[in-house]
């Protein structure tokens, strides 16, 4: 097996020391293990993403010496890397999980779910997508979706029992379905989530081990689940720490 990791910013702003720091050590265990360091741009979120940051973050990780074998910038064997010309790739996944059995679509709009969410906080539970969309029957979606209703698509995640994730760092994390979200995988407007696409990427892109930093660590859960739906072998995951100033500040 040839060892594959990544780096996987998404150009939403200055680049951030925090990308730089992951990047390292990305790079550092693809090479001491004779493996390649990828460069994806994770720019799914259309409304924030500029060609200008993305710039930004490549000038400043290669003045750093913190080079890519297979990127935008260079091409490679799983080129596009840049999320945003991948698109027809996501919806085609996100479908594969509804035929399965494993998503589902949602047509509850914005106002109906801050409702859900206002009701839910009134008696004092924590704000949770209910699982509305479960409830249809499939002839109603068929109608719904036949006349053009905005819809998005969510996964089903299990409402009990605890979720064990492995993690190369932290050994075994354990983490209660109940506090896991139905995520959208799909938007209204069929572009994917973030989970969706680094799922669908990372596969398509043979990555072998993810290190990340540790605030994406509640998301493992969801994109354990995912590798398992699709019936994919998950890359080994290392959450890292946060960097931080000496007063334990995240740094900025
Ligand atoms: N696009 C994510 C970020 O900006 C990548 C997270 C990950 O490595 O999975 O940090």
């Amino acid at each position: 097996m040839t060892v594959r990791t990544r780096i996987a910013p998404s150009p939403t702003g200055f680049p951030h020391v925090g990308t730089a720091y992951i990047a390292l050590f990305n790079l550092c265990f693809a090479k001491q293990h004779g493996g390649e360091f990828i460069l994806r741009i994770e720019d799914t979120d259309q409304l924030r993403s500029t060609p200008e940051s993305e710039k930004m973050i490549l000038d400043s990780l290669k003045w750093l010496g913190l080079n890519w074998s297979e990127g935008p910038d260079v091409g490679g064997p799983h080129a596009p890397y840049r999320q945003s010309e991948r698109m027809a790739i996501y919806k085609q996944y996100a479908l594969e999980l509804i035929e399965k059995g494993h998503a589902f679509y949602c047509f509850a709009t914005a106002d109906e779910l801050d409702q859900m969410r206002a009701e839910q906080q009134a008696r004092g539970e924590t704000p949770k997508y209910d699982g509305r969309g479960l409830k249809l029957s499939a002839e109603e979606v068929q109608q719904r979706l036949a006349a053009g209703e905005a819809h998005v698509i969510r996964m089903k995640v299990p409402e009990e029992g605890i979720c064990t994730i492995q993690d190369m760092l932290r050994g075994v994390v354990e983490i209660p379905w109940a506090q896991v979200d139905m995520q959208v995988l799909l938007k209204t407007d069929g572009l994917p989530t973030y989970h969706l696409a680094n799922v669908v990427d990372d596969h398509l892109m043979q990555i072998t081990h993810v290190l990340r930093g540790e605030e994406w660590l509640p998301s493992a859960p969801k994109h354990q689940l995912l590798y398992q739906y699709f019936g994919w072998d998950m890359p080994v995951l290392c959450h890292m720490p946060f960097l931080r100033n000496p007063d334990k500040q995240n740094l900025s």
